[in-house]
């Protein structure tokens, strides 16, 4: 029989844990038919009700939250703590649409010298939700919570590694009370996301993971004409200035930097320092990661968790292995950690060319690359050097000149002395390659909605 892709394998020490069956075509079809027929009565539920579900989910992520946190820990590999922190962001993701979504969804009236005219927010109908392992209870909030605010129904295709916390939120979800049909689960292979766009029962499509799957996906959106939003890949510029507080930044960064053991897409991955603290800087990030304790996630007092898989740690050795024969070089770090599990040394790459791949390539695992440069300038060219415009940071103690460097940073999101940080009322999302469209905040909700034009003479 053919082996599921589709399974727990806990990266601390490699074991499988559990597999699941992927779905049929049938079983997958009676699901899109149940999604399609839940929309013709959830688009008319009162959005005061569809508020009391969300609210209801928070609540319940609330009470299950320990045994939410070990799962994704499990399938994942993420720090305890951290998998706690996540489940909280979650339930206050679903309370911020559940408390706003309705006034966000007002009719809202338009100025015109011809009668009176106004906006009508109504869903489109059955979106197809794509998301990937590394935050995987966030990943489906950010999506489920404005869009089945807004009436829409959804189907999630999750990656393959973490299918309990995926079939988790759908029992959640049927636990507080949504409709059958509301929102469910796909246990299916990125292969088999061409055929749903193509159905005209699914409306639109919302990605979140690399930059090759969501090109593939928006093109079979184009396709069929169906809106996609895309969050893609990043490479975060963290720039320090030479005035910033050297201390400050480097814990940030270092901080930023491990957090998911560097699986983030807004993780400060290009350190660009200005010369007068460079070395500073470099000697204090050197410190702290000696101080990191590497161990099991499970463990409250670890703090470099492993990657989320075998391939992915041997993924970035190879990055890095590549960016040393391409000129670069390792200044600490740069191996697995000798231990059982996907574990990587915090690692500091320097020297790195334009030209490379490791330029303009994303490194999704504890690795920084450091820059050193001569000035404000040079620091902004370079945190531009790179096809991905996601995130960033700029580090100094003058807010004002802070904000007039990050006004000059052609990303998403710029933070000032602060690594690119996540809440449910900003919002967050890329330009250039890291894709298109807005999550979190008013702007998620009006992203697979109809603002239709009502005109009254
Ligand atoms: P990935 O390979 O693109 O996988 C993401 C999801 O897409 C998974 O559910 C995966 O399913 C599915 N998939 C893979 N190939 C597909 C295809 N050709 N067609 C349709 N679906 C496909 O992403 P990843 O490498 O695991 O995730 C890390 C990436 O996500 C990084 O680049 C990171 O920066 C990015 N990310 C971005 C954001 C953001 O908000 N911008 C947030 C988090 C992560 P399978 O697991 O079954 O392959």
């Amino acid at each position: 029989a053919k082996v599921s892709p589709i399974k727990t394998i806990n990266p601390f020490n490699n074991e499988l844990v559990k597999s699941f069956d992927v779905m049929t075509e049938e079983q997958i079809d009676s699901k899109i038919a149940l999604a399609d027929e839940a929309f013709q009565k959830w688009k008319n539920t009162p959005k005061t009700e569809r508020a009391q579900l969300l609210y209801r989910v928070a609540h319940i992520m609330r009470v299950k939250s320990v045994q939410l946190a070990n799962l994704a820990t499990l399938e994942m590999g993420k720090l305890v703590k951290e998998s706690r922190a996540e489940v909280e962001l979650c339930a206050a993701i679903f309370d911020y649409y559940a408390e706003h979504g309705e006034r966000f969804l007002a009719d809202q009236p338009l100025e015109t010298p011809q009668g009176s005219a106004f906006l009508s927010y109504e869903p489109i109908g059955v979106l197809l939700s794509i998301q990937p392992w590394n935050f995987p209870f966030y990943q489906i909030t950010r999506s489920a919570a404005p869009h089945l605010m807004a009436g829409n129904t959804m189907l999630l295709k999750h990656a393959s590694n973490v299918p309990q916390c995926a079939q988790i939120m759908e029992d959640i979800f049927t636990e507080a009370g949504f409709p059958k049909g509301v929102y469910q689960n796909l246990f299916i292979p990125g292969s088999k996301i061409d055929s749903l766009i193509a159905d005209k029962r699914i409306k639109a499509v919302t990605f979140t993971g690399s930059e090759p799957a969501g090109s593939s996906i928006a093109a079979a959106a184009g396709k069929y004409i169906k809106k996609s939003t895309l969050e893609l890949g990043g490479s975060d510029a963290f720039v320090v200035l030479d005035d910033a507080d050297v201390e400050k930044a480097a814990e940030a960064a270092v901080r930023g930097r491990m957090w998911n053991a560097g699986q983030v897409c807004v993780s400060p991955k290009r350190v660009i320092v200005e010369e007068a603290v460079a070395d500073l800087f470099l000697e204090k990030v050197k410190t702290k990661f000696a101080a990191l304790k590497v161990g099991n996630p499970t463990d409250e007092q670890t703090d470099l968790a492993p990657l989320s898989s075998e391939k992915a740690v041997e993924d970035v050795i190879k990055q890095v292995q590549k960016a040393v024969e391409q000129g670069a070089k390792v200044i600490t770090g740069g191996h697995r950690i000798d231990r059982p599990g996907a574990f990587m040394e915090p690692t500091i790459l320097t020297d790195i060319q334009p030209g490379t791949d490791a330029y303009q390539e994303e490194i999704f695992g504890p690795v920084f690359m450091f820059y050193r440069v001569k000035n404000e300038q040079a620091a902004i060219n370079l945190a531009n050097a790179t096809d991905f415009g996601l995130g960033g940071s700029v580090f100094s103690s003058n807010n004002e000149r802070a904000v007039q460097v990050a006004r000059k940073i052609e990303t998403g999101m710029v933070y000032i002395n602060h690594v690119t940080g996540i809440a449910p009322e900003l919002p967050f999302g890329g330009t250039k390659h890291s894709g298109y469209g807005r999550e979190q905040s008013p702007a998620a909700i009006y992203e697979f909605v109809n603002a239709k034009l009502i005109r009254v003479t």
